[in-house]
């Protein structure tokens, strides 16, 4: 029997996994985190093909997967609507997708506290070795394990992960904490507002336990910013003096930041988003980064998801593209002839991540550092048109943007 250990159990990992054990494969999931991977992540705006890619890997479905939003709202600086659409969109979280996915791959064939830190492979096999000391043998790796891959960095370490020129404050706070007046207003659409230096979003998220009752559900927002490197590391480190290049824990992140951003809310947003902003009291951080594999088979390992190739987030397309990558790898390396399938699935999966790393740039052309040639000044406008704006982050569409 075929046997693959995959690295990284979140998104495409677990996908994957699920995937292959439907085809009846021998599948292992070796996961860095420990329990506390459930809590993890915050908002996911979804659209019909992340639901396909879910069916087609044989998962059935929650009745609900997440909250319905009626479409969306733009707001200026001052509060004041610029336009409306109507285009509903279910948006779901981290945690409910994590938790949902997850309950679907028996428990024996997910490992916890694994870290992988080295491959050997040869004409038939593949080896893992943890950090812990263990060996995984198989047939087929895949390497699931996120923006900053080690099996990446392994196999192709010419990848070069790029800083996108700002970093994200977002918040993830009960609903009630927002004045009943704004919670009304917000409730019902995504929310976005251009800004200075970068745009604001906000839509509800099911709350504790995945629970999608009004009340008892979370508000997710986000604010890009932007910083060159030096601002970036600034915001990384705490206040020993620690830079946490990989991400800081939220509780370290130093009060006088939190106390800068909530100024610059002021200063730059609508009276809305500045409550929500107000009401947040341990914002966290994330850096942009993106990155584009040209290729996704080396030998016996193949990259999926964030690891392979990685878009900004603007997109909303990181975890369908995921689940897409890893469920259409499991049917090619079940095939009678792994090396055809592969070769195919891999010449469609990078033309599809790549148009989604290149449309995910043009959607952030606005936000980095400031347009100097004339077709970046062009891009940056054209994604700033309300219509444009509204309608392209996070497209309910994805095909309709994609240069395929
Ligand atoms: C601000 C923001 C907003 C986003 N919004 C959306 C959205 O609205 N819609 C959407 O579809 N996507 C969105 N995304 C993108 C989405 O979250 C990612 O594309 C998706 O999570 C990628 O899944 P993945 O499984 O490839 O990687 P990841 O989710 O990064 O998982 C990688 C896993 O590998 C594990 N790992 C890492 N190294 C090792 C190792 N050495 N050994 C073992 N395990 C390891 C990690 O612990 C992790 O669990 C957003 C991302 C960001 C940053």
């Amino acid at each position: 029997m075929t046997k693959v250990a995959i690295i990284g159990g979140s998104m495409a990992g677990i996908s994957a996994g699920v995937a292959l054990h439907h085809l009846g494969v021998d599948v292992a999931i070796y996961e860095r985190a420990g329990d506390e991977l459930a809590s993890r992540g915050a908002g996911i705006a979804t659209h019909d093909g992340l639901y396909e890619a879910l069916t087609g890997a044989g998962v059935h479905l929650r009745d609900e997967m997440g909250i319905r939003s009626m479409g969306r709202l733009m707001l200026d600086s001052h509060g004041a609507e610029v336009e409306r659409v109507d285009v509903p969109q279910v948006m779901t979280s981290w945690g409910l997708m994590y938790r949902f996915l997850r309950a679907q791959i028996p428990d024996h064939c997910y490992h916890n506290n694994y870290v992988l830190c080295d491959l050997v492979q040869d004409a038939d096999r593949i080896v893992a070795r943890f950090q812990n000391g263990e060996e995984a043998t198989a047939d087929w790796l895949i390497g699931a394990d996120g923006t900053r891959s080690t099996v990446r960095r392994l196999v192709a370490p010419e990848v070069a992960i790029n800083y996108c020129g700002y970093f994200g404050w977002r918040g993830l706070i009960d609903e009630n904490l927002i004045a009943a007046p704004v919670l009304g207003e917000l409730a019902h659409r995504m929310t976005l507002c251009l800004a200075t230096g970068g745009h604001w979003l906000g839509y509800l998220v099911a709350g504790l336990n995945d629970d999608l009752r009004p009340g008892h559900r979370l508000y997710n927002w986000g604010w890009y910013r932007t910083a060159d490197e030096a601002k970036l590391k600034d915001h990384l480190t705490d206040a020993t003096g620690l830079y946490h290049e990989q991400g800081i824990p939220h509780s370290l992140i130093r009060p006088e930041l939190v106390a800068a951003m909530q100024a610059e809310a002021r200063a730059f947003l609508g009276p809305q988003p500045q409550t929500v902003v107000g009401a947040t009291h341990q914002p966290f951080i994330q850096g942009m980064f993106d990155l584009g594999c040209e290729h996704l088979v080396y030998d016996r390992v193949c990259l999926v998801g964030d690891a392979a190739i990685t878009a900004r987030p603007h997109i909303g397309l990181g975890v369908s593209k995921a689940i897409e990558d890893a469920t259409s790898l499991a049917i090619a390396l079940a095939a009678q002839n792994p090396g055809a399938a592969l070769a195919q699935w891999e010449k469609s999966r990078l033309r599809y991540g790549l148009a989604a790393l290149a449309f995910s740039r043009d959607l952030g052309s606005y936000i980095g550092p400031t347009p100097v040639t004339p077709e970046h000044r062009a891009k940056a406008e054209y994604h700033q048109r309300p219509e444009i704006f509204l309608n392209a982050n996070a497209p309910i569409d994805p095909q309709r943007w994609l240069k395929l």
